[in-house]
């Protein structure tokens, strides 16, 4: 299907429900993958689906335009408007915005196929680069970039529909005499199994993400006190649990955990909390987990 890497995963924002219907089965039948949005759920399917292309139309172009993250002034994911205009300040303009390519009127189907083709490879190859910044080369996990900007992904969520959200911060407990015993590879190599135990103790649309060098980051959507203690107290559990077996030796581990149920705060403040609760669960003795009582 993605033969020539020109096939790829893309969104079409339609203006009025239908509009790029044609255009649609068209790309469906070339072999992307295509889903539907409308202009008011556009940003929050990006966010899901990370579509390798966005084509929208010239009612929705500028406020998808404008909710896109940029880097270095440039959105990361190739735009393509469909205008039906022939004015070329309109144009200009989309394209000052970040639109990748504007189209006046209608076009003819090949020409257009290859155009949205080359915007694919682009955006793929954007993806490729995307995910390398963003994962962590030891454990396989998301980084502290990828926690950060899934935090503030999900305060923005919780902000707009009022849903509850909680967070977790792991720190081993005396890791650093783990290295100093058995050496740091070894110490590596339980980097990798804690990331993987505490991996498993989570559901589908959390996201953990490897904070600092031995401290870990669990963002939990859609879960309140209750469920965020209990989730704290499985990540506790998994750390702790086993030994971790590295050739010879049986290395006994654990893990402190602060916890925080979302208040309406900002991530930083939200973060600054977990991590107190963090500093409470060292004070009182490692292998605990501590709400933020504040
Ligand atoms: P505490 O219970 O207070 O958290 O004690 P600690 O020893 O875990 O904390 P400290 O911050 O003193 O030490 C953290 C250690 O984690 C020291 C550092 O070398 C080690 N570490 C950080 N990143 C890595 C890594 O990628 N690999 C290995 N092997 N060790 C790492
Ligand atoms: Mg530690
Ligand atoms: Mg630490």
């Amino acid at each position: 299907m993605d033969g020539d890497g020109r096939q790829g995963s893309i969104l079409v924002v339609e203006d009025v429900e239908g509009e790029h219907a044609h255009l649609r089965r068209s790309l469906g039948h070339r072999g992307h993958r295509v889903t539907r949005a409308s202009g008011h759920d556009a940003l929050e399917r990006i966010e899901s689906i990370r579509p390798d292309v966005v084509i929208v139309g010239p009612g929705e172009a500028r406020a998808v335009l404008a909710s896109l993250p940029r880097e270095s002034g440039v959105t990361l994911l190739p735009v393509l408007v469909l205008c039906a205009t022939q004015d070329s300040d309109a144009r200009v303009e989309l394209l000052r915005a970040g639109a990748l390519l504007c189209f006046a009127g209608p076009q003819d189907p090949v020409e257009l196929e290859a155009h949205i083709g080359a915007a694919v490879a682009v955006g793929r190859r954007y993806a490729a680069l995307r995910e390398l910044a963003l994962t962590d080369e030891l454990t396989g996990l998301g980084n502290r970039r990828h926690g950060e900007h899934e935090l503030a992904q999900q305060v923005a969520r919780s902000t707009r529909h009022g849903h509850p959200l909680g967070l977790a911060l792991a720190d081993l407990d005396g890791f650093k005499a783990i290295n100093d015993v058995h050496g740091h590879e070894a110490g590596d190599v339980v980097l990798r199994e804690v990331a993987a135990r505490l991996a498993g103790c989570l559901r589908g649309g959390d996201t953990l993400a490897r904070w600092g060098g031995e401290e870990f980051v669990a963002i939990l959507p859609d879960t309140g006190p209750e469920g965020v203690l209990l989730t704290a107290e499985r990540l506790r559990g998994s750390v702790g649990g086993e030994p971790y077996l590295v050739g010879a030796e049986r290395i006994a581990l654990t893990a402190s955990v602060g916890w925080a149920a979302w208040r309406g705060e900002d991530p930083r403040e939200f973060v600054l909390r977990a991590d107190r609760a963090l500093y409470e669960a060292k004070r009182a003795g490692r292998d605990a987990v501590r709400p933020d009582a504040a």
